[in-house]
């Protein structure tokens, strides 16, 4: 593997106009999936032409530019990043450029055999997207892959010394939200983090409804009612996630309010997508391209100054809840979820 170019860039952290740092970056490294998950993706989904995708030099340069804008952590994301063949090439490159924090999300279907690999590479954690402990269920949720083999990754990667390891369930009203407290047993007995998504506007089929979304504030008043919860989470802490821990002891759980209660005062993120476009908010359709500087020859300087750009455009919040708001044009796999 080449080496990336190191970034002499001069500067201070990436700072928003809400005084925001940005230090969180997720990398979308391919928009192929292969499930078709009816939140996410639609059959028939038409994929970018390879040769519009980062190679692995350009993903690589990028985030050591992002490195010496002061970012810390780095989520590698997709599409489904285990479909990409030098996706432990991908780690290991971004392993040597020092991150604090190097996690990936995955929808489990290929973690079994790439546990060790990834985790020899560098990678420190894994969250796997899971949304029905029922075998019949998980199948017309996702379309395809099979729960058994999700449920075995996920002890590869806690064997391979990924952890701690996070289970994303997006919950739909009427289709998995009975399987709350399932779920929540699911994370006490297995000791895993179970983290609870609200359903966002950012499915490909245009199936979003409010109706449709579970609020966070319901999932903790169930699971409270059968097993006491206390926050657990750290204050001023910028992960999406709030924590919550069992009174008894038996761990942990999160839920992801973006809907119900945008966390957007305190977002550090930046996202780049698969085909090289930076977004400053999973909402926003402004995108400035990266791929095109990167393969016209830009200075390492010349890519810093998009980052900050986009950093200094984004705005207060999401604004699902006002009038003016208008569905992504991409969906959550083309954006790098
Ligand atoms: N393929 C990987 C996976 O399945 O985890 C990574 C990419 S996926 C787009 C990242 C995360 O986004 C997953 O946890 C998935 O459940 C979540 N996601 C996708 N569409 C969503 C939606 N409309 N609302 C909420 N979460 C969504």
């Amino acid at each position: 593997m080449s080496a990336p170019p190191v970034a002499p860039v001069k500067s201070a952290p990436l700072v928003d106009g809400f005084s925001r740092v940005h230090d969180d970056l997720r990398l979308s490294i391919t928009d192929r999936c292969n499930l078709r998950c009816t939140y996410c993706l639609e059959e028939g989904v038409r994929f970018r032409p390879r040769d519009e995708l980062l190679t692995l030099d350009e993903l690589l340069r990028i985030a050591a530019v992002a490195r010496s804008l002061g970012v810390r952590s780095v989520r590698v994301t997709g599409g489904e990043p285990l479909v990409r063949s030098d996706v432990v090439e991908v780690i290991a490159g971004l392993a040597e450029l020092g991150f604090e924090d190097l996690s990936l999300t995955t929808n489990g279907t290929r973690l079994a055999a790439l546990a060790a690999p990834l985790a020899a590479a560098g990678l420190q954690r894994v969250n796997v997207s899971c949304d029905s402990l029922r075998e019949d269920r998980f199948g017309e949720v996702r379309r395809r892959g099979r729960l058994a083999q999700v449920l075995s990754a996920m002890e590869a990667a806690e064997a391979a010394g990924l952890s701690p390891l996070k289970v994303n369930v997006v919950l739909m009203r009427g289709v998995n939200d009975d399987e709350v407290l399932d779920f929540a047993e699911f994370a006490r007995e297995h000791r895993r983090v179970v983290r609870f998504i609200e359903f966002m506007p950012l499915d490909a089929g245009g199936a979003w409804r409010r109706d449709r979304v579970v609020p966070s504030a319901e999932v903790l008043e169930r699971i409270g009612a059968r097993w006491p919860l206390e926050p657990a989470g750290r204050e001023g802490d910028p992960a999406p996630a709030d924590r919550f821990r069992f009174t008894d002891g038996g761990g942990e759980i999160g839920v992801i309010a973006t809907v119900t209660q945008p966390f957007c005062g305190t977002c550090n993120r930046l996202r780049v997508t698969a085909d090289g476009a930076v977004r400053n908010c999973l909402f926003s359709d402004e995108e400035r391209s990266l791929r095109s500087l990167l393969r016209s020859g830009a200075t390492d300087e010349q890519l810093a100054e998009v980052l900050r750009g986009a950093v200094a455009d984004k705005r207060a919040g999401h604004g699902i809840d006002t009038p003016a708001f208008l569905r992504p044009r991409r969906s959550m796999s083309m954006i790098g979820g």
